[in-house]
């Protein structure tokens, strides 16, 4: 069995959700493990696909592919997977990822499974685990051809470096005219100041409990005292409280911080779903039944606009 993992990089960097994905891909342990490095200035990134397990790494250099537009990478990777012969090609999810995964997936006749939250290896067949049903059960699901395509949910598996060292393979492709007709007019960067909540160790999530969007300034108050990131639920980003890019959950982003501290969030299981994953999980709520004390490692009953301000106080007079 090969896998091919095709490594999303901005300015020239790997992200983390496919560096995870392929360190996934090679802990299997089944067969060779191959990147994909597609762009402008990605020598680098290939470099570190080997420090994640990659054995063979396939670089398309191309000034078709400077823009991160998901049409020219359909182009490149169908060169790719004919050059490596893989049989699995895995993607981390992201806007980019799960356009260029079903592009590939109609160009190739392929089968995709998207939205995995587990991979593995049963006799000699890939396996994923992917939610269904508004994330209530986990269902394991297969491909009847080959490729098999699958797409995994963000911040599902943690990079590992292995230490190893890659063979580097270019590969050039041939773009079709239509893959070439969309242009990139604009890009615009964020404005954001400390770790993004895909990367950070502490995350401080807010909910309805906040009371309107001033009382992001208790999260953003406690986050700055530890460290940490903010982050939000879909209900407050819906009432336009916080940002999309901070919302967690089913229809979010996937996190894994080692603390997260949940402050007015009732634990709806379209949330859980995004942040279940976290090493402590720390529930401020005053209502005693509300769901997310069913799986907080501990809750606080109480009224937050009194604890959070004083757990900030009590941080900041540590350091
Ligand atoms: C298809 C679909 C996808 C979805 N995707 C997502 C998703 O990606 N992410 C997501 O988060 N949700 C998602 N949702 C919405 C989800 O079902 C919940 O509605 C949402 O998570 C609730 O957000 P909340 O906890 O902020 O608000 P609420 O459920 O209203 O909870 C607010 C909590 O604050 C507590 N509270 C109130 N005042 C205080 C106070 N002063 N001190 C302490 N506690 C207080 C209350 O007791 C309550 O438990 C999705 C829903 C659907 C149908």
């Amino acid at each position: 069995m090969s896998t091919l993992v095709f490594l999303e990089t901005h300015d020239g960097e790997p992200t983390k959700g496919g560096l995870g994905v392929l360190s996934k891909a090679a802990a299997l342990g089944a067969g060779e493990v191959s990147a994909a490095v597609l762009g402008t200035g990605v020598r680098d990134a290939a470099a570190k696909a080997g420090a994640h397990g990659a054995t063979k790494v396939f670089v398309v250099e191309d000034d078709a592919l400077a823009p991160p537009l998901p049409q020219p990478r359909v182009d490149a990777l169908e060169a790719v997977v004919a050059e490596s012969g893989a049989e699995n090609i895995l993607f981390a999810a992201s806007v980019l990822g799960a356009d260029i995964a079903s592009g590939l997936a109609a160009r190739l006749d392929a089968g995709l499974n998207w939205d995995l939250t587990d991979l593995r290896v049963d006799g000699g067949e890939l396996v994923g685990t992917r939610p269904a049903l508004g994330d209530t059960v986990l269902v394991e699901v297969g491909w009847t051809s080959t490729p098999r395509i699958g797409l995994v949910r963000s911040g599902t598996f943690d990079p590992v470096e292995s230490g190893g060292t890659a063979e580097v393979h270019d590969v050039s492709a041939t773009f079709q005219d239509f893959s070439t007709q969309a242009r990139l007019v604009d890009h615009l960067q964020e404005e954001s100041s400390g770790p993004s909540i895909e990367d950070a160790d502490v995350i401080v999530a807010g909910g309805r409990g906040l009371g309107g969007p001033e009382g992001f300034s208790m999260c953003e108050e406690l986050a700055a005292a530890l460290g940490g990131a903010v982050a939000a639920t879909r209900a407050v980003v819906d009432a336009g409280w916080y940002p999309y890019s901070a919302q967690v959950g089913q229809t979010g982003k996937t996190v894994s911080p080692k603390l997260y501290i949940a402050l007015g969030i009732s634990g709806a299981i379209q949330h859980k779903v995004g942040m279940q994953g976290s090493g402590t999980i720390v529930a401020i709520n005053k209502d005693p039944n509300a769901p997310i004390f069913d799986f907080a490692d501990l809750g606080v009953v109480g009224d937050l606009a009194q604890i959070a301000p004083k757990l900030t106080e009590l941080l900041r007079a540590r350091q």
